[in-house]
């Protein structure tokens, strides 16, 4: 991706207004004379055909990224499906196909070449802002706001120099401004900003926003009395909503008769049609503060850049620092006006320590002393975003543990679906519906042929809770089969079949067996040695002859393919399916528990058994199934299905409803859309390198395994004696953390660091990630260095 300054650094593009013509009419049809437009950083062209249609061509930037192009285009189509008669600029495709053809210059530069519409108006700037224009400006963005709320596009996060949540850094580009009153004025609020409001905005909510609601780009009637159009959306950007906001009103600002009463009026009918959040008007003076500094730091620095290409907006300078001026005069009459219920920012600012303390007195007294939390100073959460958390404290954390947000937190794809589902119906299986059939279909292509009849639940622990019920219905048998260090859930029957949990009771214990975990590192034999698969599989043999000397036969044998809770361990080749071929033989069946290892997350391979070459009687799914909305699934065979219908009816009240399969769907199809099990084994490939790499020079890593996005790191004082390192483990867990980086810890030894992120998990952060953990484990290994 180019850097920031790469666009605004590089002339824009030099074509005549005879290419303009040629452009139009050989690239996308159109037939029309061209006059130039002004433009900051493209080039964009007027054309009229001779039937009066009217069209923008707008040649890009040849530094411009491509997906920055896409992610314009992708918004303006979202609203035309939106909010249809909203007055935006239309796309349209060229003669290719596609909504942004590629132009070469005769100097070899790159353009992607776009027709708009072209909107008629007159620019806010050129007409008097009267109190009735900004209230129609407030109700007109916060419509947008509202068409944009479900939008979002991999290039929305880019790195743009007007986000203002990047604002700290334009203090720098302040150097070239020559009056010292407003340097030291704008300076003054970018430290304010940097201090007191940047570490705030990670807790408002955001979305894709125009950014730009200028004097330029925001077209009114003659009469100046009402939007007729926004154009310009080259400034788009995943922010703050209140940015928009805030934008508008510096605006407004710079020119109005009564700035503070034309801020009030856009506000007010921002209001209108959609309410500010308390938190978000407490912030709104300092935001339009912000941006005027910031333009005043980018005016500056671009004037002496380019001065005779960027002279409107040097024209701007002396508006714009008056109006900064204004506002740092007027600062409480204008917060007064601005509806800011607190007083004072100060006032407002969320007190992290206290307020933190407070909660955790109301948890230990409304939820209990069992529900622990990770971390010595647990982490208050209030947003997330793809692979990033936020926190109370104003920090980004880069989630590295979160399996359940598989395609990233908060997909927007999967938000809309439920949001859609959820307002059209939703109701139980004991109804007729179809997004439940879509979803069985879709699931069980993904499965070997015979898995084929799905049972829909809530959690993974009733998933297994029903296997276990199926599979004694279908045997007839009451033993069972588990590994060591595993987990299966929290209900009674899931619980007995946990050995990791303490409330495993004396009386189904005795009809469970526990195989030792194929532990390829502290094991009875280690890696290399031959014939392991069948050595191990002896365990099954002994666990199976117990049973009989009891008096009883196997109804099943669970197992997570990557053995997650036993410390994420790889079996041997031949292993799984010599216990397979074991259970078989008694009489029972094989569960594969994919809660953790399914859809996607091994890398390769869609279901965690593949990667033993087995097929299982019934696979059982949950967590990551619906990105976080409660769905869990049992797949098995239809003999297994009609064995169990024998024993009666089976009904889950929410299992399978409408909008649990629709946030279903969209998991799936954000999969398949972003290449997610590629990246899995890519970025996992790039993260397990990296993790090896590490152990050659710090001897706390004794060994590294997984598959995909999925790795266990673990953690040793002594490499010879293996003897495992439970304390330094959480230490560089808590470190990690501190440097904004979560994992988490698992294990028998609890000395296994635990890193399964969201699939949306990009190089970049596997970068970031093994940076972090080289930090962690160096500290610790310097704070406790060896026994001897
Ligand atoms: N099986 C496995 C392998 C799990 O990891 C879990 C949850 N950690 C469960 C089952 C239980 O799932 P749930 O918490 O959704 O009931």
């Amino acid at each position: 991706m180019p850097g920031v300054d790469d666009v605004l650094d590089t002339p824009p593009p030099a074509f005549s207004a005879a290419d303009a013509v040629r452009v139009a009419a050989e690239l996308f049809g159109f037939e029309a004379e061209a006059s130039p437009l002004p433009s900051e950083r493209d080039q964009n062209f007027r054309l009229r055909a001779d039937d009066g249609r009217e069209r923008v061509l707008k040649l890009a930037n040849p530094a411009e990224d491509p997906a920055t192009l896409d992610f314009q285009i992708r918004a303006l189509l979202h609203l035309e499906r939106t909010t249809p008669d909203l007055p935006v600029p239309r796309v349209f495709a060229a003669r290719s196909g596609a909504f942004c053809a590629e132009l070469r210059a005769p100097d070899e530069r790159r353009h992607g070449v776009r027709l708009f519409s072209f909107l008629a108006g007159k620019p806010l700037a050129e007409s008097p802002r009267d109190a009735g224009i900004c209230a129609d400006l407030g109700a007109f963005l916060a419509r947008l706001g509202q068409g944009l709320r479900g939008f979002f596009h991999p290039a929305a996060r880019g790195d743009l120099l007007w986000d203002l949540s990047q604002a700290a850094r334009m203090r720098e580009r302040l150097g070239h401004l020559e009056d010292a009153d407003t340097h030291g004025l704008a300076r003054r609020w970018l430290e304010h900003f940097e201090q007191r409001v940047a570490p705030r905005l990670p807790g408002l909510r955001a979305q894709v926003i125009h950014n730009d609601a200028s004097g330029s780009n925001v077209l009114v009637d003659p009469r100046g009395e009402r939007v007729v159009g926004l154009i310009d959306f080259g400034d788009l950007v995943h922010a703050p909503l209140l940015q928009e906001v805030a934008v508008a009103v510096s605006e407004v600002m710079l020119f109005a008769p009564d700035p503070v009463a034309a801020a009030a009026e856009l506000v007010a009918g921002y209001e209108a049609v959609e309410p500010l959040r308390d938190e978000e008007r407490s912030l709104l003076v300092d935001l339009v503060a912000t941006r005027l500094a910031v333009a005043i730091a980018i005016a500056a620095w671009r004037g002496a850049r380019f001065p005779e290409n960027y002279a409107y907006i040097a024209g701007d300078a002396q508006a714009l620092k008056a109006a900064l001026a204004r506002v740092d005069a007027n600062e409480a009459a204008l917060r007064a006006a601005l509806g800011e219920r607190t007083g004072s920012a100060a006032a407002s600012r969320a007190a992290a320590g206290p307020e933190l303390d407070r909660l955790l007195a109301q948890r230990m007294r409304l939820l209990g002393p069992t529900v622990s939390h990770f971390y010595e100073k647990p982490l208050h959460l209030v947003r997330g975003r793809g692979a990033w958390l936020f926190g109370a404290d104003g920090r980004a954390y880069l989630d590295a543990y979160n399996n359940v947000p598989h395609v990233g937190h908060c997909h927007p794809r999967v938000v809309e679906a439920i949001a859609r589902q959820a307002s059209r119906l939703d109701t139980n299986t004991r109804y007729v519906t179809e997004a439940v059939l879509d979803y069985a279909e879709r699931l069980t292509a993904t499965l070997p042929a015979g898995l084929e009849v799905c049972f829909f639940v809530c959690s993974g622990s009733e998933a297994n809770d029903l296997a276990w019920r199926l599979a004694r219905a279908h045997t007839g048998n009451s033993g069972a089969l588990v590994v060591a260090g595993a987990y299966h859930g929290s209900t009674a029957a899931a619980s007995d079949l946990s050995p990791t949990e303490p409330s495993a009771s004396a009386e189904t214990a005795a009809q469970v067996r526990i195989l030792p975990a194929p532990d390829a590192y502290r094991g009875s034999w280690r890696r290399g040695e031959r014939d392991r698969g069948h050595r191990d599989a002896a365990g099954a043999e002994a666990a199976l002859a117990s049973l009989a000397r009891a008096g009883l036969a196997p109804a099943a044998f669970f197992v997570d393919p990557l053995f997650t809770s036993s410390g994420i361990l790889v079996a041997p080749p031949g292993w799984l399916a010599e216990v397979f071929r074991a259970v078989r033989e008694a009489g029972g069946l094989c569960v594969a528990d994919e809660v953790q290892t399914g859809f996607g997350r091994t890398g390769d391979r869609f279901w965690g058994f593949e990667m033993h070459g087995v097929v299982p009687d019934l696979v059982t799914l949950g967590k990551p199934i619906a990105n976080g909305y409660p769905m869990a699934a049992v797949v098995t065979r239809p003999e297994i299905a009609r064995s169990f219908a024998r024993t009666g009816d089976f009904f889950s009240t929410f299992g399978g409803s409408p909008v649990a399969c629709a946030a279903a769907l969209a998991v799936l199809d954000v999969m398949e859309c972003e290449g997610l099990r590629e990246n899995a084994r890519r970025v996992g490939a790039r993260l397990r390198a990296g993790c090896e790499a590490l152990a050659a020079h710090r001897k706390l890593v004794g060994d590294v395994r997984g598959a995909g996005l999925f790795l266990g790191v673990e953690l040793v004082r002594d490499r010879e004696t293996r003897d495992p390192a439970p304390g330094e483990t959480r230490a560089v867990v808590e470190r990690l953390r501190e440097a904004g980086v979560l994992v988490g810890i698992e294990g028998p030894l609890r000395n296994v660091v635990k890193i399964r992120p969201p699939l949306v998990f990009s190089a970049a952060d596997a970068d970031r990630l093994l940076e972090a953990l080289d930090a962690a484990l160096a500290a610790v290994e310097r704070e406790r260095p060896d026994p001897e």
